[in-house]
């Protein structure tokens, strides 16, 4: 091992997977946040594990796909470790296609999709059938893919925190750095780099998401005007999401009425249904857009884990894989478009 103990900064989920990660090889952890589990954006409500449209591949495709693939295996332990719910269910998706156009696109995908994502999942144009939990389709066609699954953000992290401690790990406030140091220190994080560096490394993007009472059972969550519709396994379901680089502090505003407007619109059965919370947080967003991971350029033994952006939650399986075996093995398995110097 090039390290046996290791400091986390940041327990949200990409320090919480990395600091999972090194536990699972026998290291020494330490998680260090001022703010507590999911204080970040961590700490939300949505929880979309969406893949990307399967064509174009590319790393960040191949690396996504790896990740949500190990998904269920990997919440299915922190389930079994912790005995708290992380909220994980590969239920699948369903997108509306609004013309003929779309349907042929979609069609072309299910071949595609079948090679790229290696037959563990599908990818089919069907015919809608007028059931309540359905989006409104121009043209009567949906797309179901099977790879796309939903788990919740809040409980998630609660349930990867108390992993980690019958792991062994700390979780604690303050603590000096301790062996190798991964500085997974989101959004507040970015911006504390580009002040260090003198460039822009990367930028916070803030999202409002909300949480509506409408127990839609175990069915496919909907990705329909625009807007993230999941359903999770409490009798909820979450709306999401705005995407807003100028923004005046965290909070919720009109926009976010829109989001839930748009919803309602996409799936006529949340009409009537209640708002119960409204959410806002600031997402990491790395200048190259992609995770940014590696080592801390002119700071031997500090590494970085950032820019989960939009896909936080469905990278973090191997993002803490490729970071354990960056920082305990030596061992280099980052993407090229991922690597953390390249920003700096
Ligand atoms: C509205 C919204 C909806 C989203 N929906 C989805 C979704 O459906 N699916 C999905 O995959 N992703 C989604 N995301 C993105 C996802 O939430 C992020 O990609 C992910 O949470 C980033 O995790 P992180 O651990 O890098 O950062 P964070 O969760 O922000 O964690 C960073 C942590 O570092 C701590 N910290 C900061 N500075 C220090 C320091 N100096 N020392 C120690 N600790 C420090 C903070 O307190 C914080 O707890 C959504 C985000 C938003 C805002």
């Amino acid at each position: 091992m090039a390290s046996t103990e290791v400091t986390i900064r940041g327990a949200g989920i990409f320090g919480l997977s990395c600091a999972w990660a090194c536990l699972q090889r026998g290291a020494r952890v330490t998680i260090v946040d001022p703010h507590g589990v999911g204080a970040g954006s961590s700490g939300g409500v949505v929880g979309a594990l969406a893949p990307h449209v399967p064509e174009n591949w590319n790393d960040k495709k191949a690396f996504q796909l790896d990740s949500l693939l190990m998904a269920e295996e990997f919440w299915t332990e922190v389930q079994e470790v912790s005995g708290l719910s992380p909220g994980y269910a590969r239920s699948g998706r369903l997108q509306p296609l609004a013309d003929d156009r779309a349907v042929e696109l979609a069609r072309g995908r299910e071949a595609t999709a079948a090679e790229l994502w290696q037959g563990r999942a599908s990818w089919q144009v069907i015919a809608a059938t007028g059931t309540p939990w359905e989006p409104v389709s121009p043209t009567g066609y949906l797309v179901h893919d099977t790879l796309t699954a939903r788990m919740h953000p809040r409980q998630a992290c609660e349930a990867l925190a108390a992993a980690c401690r019958a792991r062994g790990a700390l979780i604690v406030e303050e603590a000096p750095d301790a062996g190798a140091v991964i500085w997974a220190t989101g959004a507040a994080g970015l911006e504390e780099m580009s002040e260090m560096a003198g460039r822009q490394i990367g930028v916070p993007v803030k999202g409002q998401a909300a949480v509506l009472r409408h127990n839609a059972g175990q069915v496919p969550q909907i990705f329909a005007g625009g807007v993230h519709v999941v359903p999770h396994a409490d009798g909820t379901v979450a709306i999401g999401s705005t995407s807003e680089r100028e923004f005046e502090g965290l909070g919720t505003d009109a926009q976010l009425d829109e989001v839930i407007a748009a919803a309602r619109a996409a799936v006529p059965v949340l009409q009537g249904a209640e708002v119960i919370e409204r959410w806002s947080g600031l997402r990491p967003r790395a200048r190259s857009r992609a995770p940014m991971l590696g080592g801390w350029p002119d700071r031997p033994g500090h590494f970085i884990a950032n820019g989960g952006f939009k896909i936080g939650f469905g990278m973090g399986p191997k993002v803490g894989q490729v970071m354990a075996d960056l920082v305990l093995e030596g061992h280099d398995a980052i993407p090229e478009g991922f690597r953390a110097e390249a920003l700096f």
